[in-house]
């Protein structure tokens, strides 16, 4: 489990978050969602230590994360899997290379290791055989898998994934959505899911924090939201259908 508690962060004086406070169990789809600008991504990236939160505390199955020296941290962010926005693969290195990137920077295995754990990772998303492929000559949908497998490659316990949906199509949506729901059943990963995308809500919405204007407006479940009656929520909701 991840707990945020009390977070605040400004940036000069534009007040980005304001006393965030959640907890994120594992085994089930937690989403952060509000509108753009709403604080999400500065959430998420105050809880893996790339922005660093004004006030607050974040922690990972018990262990203080906020406060911890640098040698700590490396070793809860070997424990992290990131899908970045936009997929953010290396384009001169081919599919193969970008997902032994992690194994070759946090781990002493042998090259036979690493690459049975790359193909590993390639099965489960579905993209057999394209170890040899630049990111060039993949489809919108296989760099998102190519990016969920390079995340999935250090066997992580917490799973973060920004706005994954992003530039696809609704079909190729619900198939990443999919498959992010089935790995953290599967492993068991605690994993965060930034959206703004209704159908990713009610599709695998187990938890979902919803931010207004840098606050938490609302907590709930996928089942709850329909039945929910806070403005800044409904009109999130409808504003998301257009
Ligand atoms: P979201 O992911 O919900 O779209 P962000 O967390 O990216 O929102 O941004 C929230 C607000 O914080 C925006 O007003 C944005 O301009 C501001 N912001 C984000 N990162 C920075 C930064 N590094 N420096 C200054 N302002 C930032
Ligand atoms: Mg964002």
């Amino acid at each position: 489990m991840i707990e945020v508690k009390d977070i605040d962060k400004s940036f000069g004086d534009n007040d980005v978050l304001m006393g965030i406070s959640a907890k994120f169990e594992a085994g089930v789809t937690n989403l952060i969602i509000g509108a753009s600008g709403s604080g999400k991504s500065t959430l998420l990236k105050c809880m893996v230590g790339l922005q660093k939160p004004d006030n607050g505390l974040v922690s990972y199955d018990e262990r203080e994360f906020t406060t911890m020296d640098y040698g700590e941290r490396i070793d809860i962010r070997k424990e992290i899997g990131m899908l970045f926005q936009g997929s953010a693969l290396f384009d001169s290195m081919t599919v193969e290379e970008n997902i032994m990137f992690p194994l070759n920077m946090f781990t002493e295995q042998s090259k036979e290791e690493k690459l049975e754990r790359v193909n590993f990772c390639l099965k489960r998303v579905n993209l057999e055989n394209t170890n040899k492929l630049f990111p060039a000559e993949l489809s919108g949908g296989m760099m998102k898998r190519v990016g969920i497998a390079r995340a999935i490659s250090m066997n992580p316990k917490y799973l973060f994934c920004d706005e994954p949906n992003s530039g696809l199509d609704p079909k190729t949506s619900i198939v990443i959505d999919e498959l992010i729901k089935e790995i953290t059943e599967e492993y068991k990963t605690t994993t965060i899911v930034v959206t703004h995308d209704m159908n990713s809500v009610m599709g695998i919405g187990d938890y979902i924090l919803f931010l207004h204007e840098g606050k938490k407006f609302w907590e709930g479940s996928n089942k709850e939201i329909a039945h929910t009656d806070i403005k800044e929520l409904n009109d999130f909701v409808f504003a998301s259908r257009f």
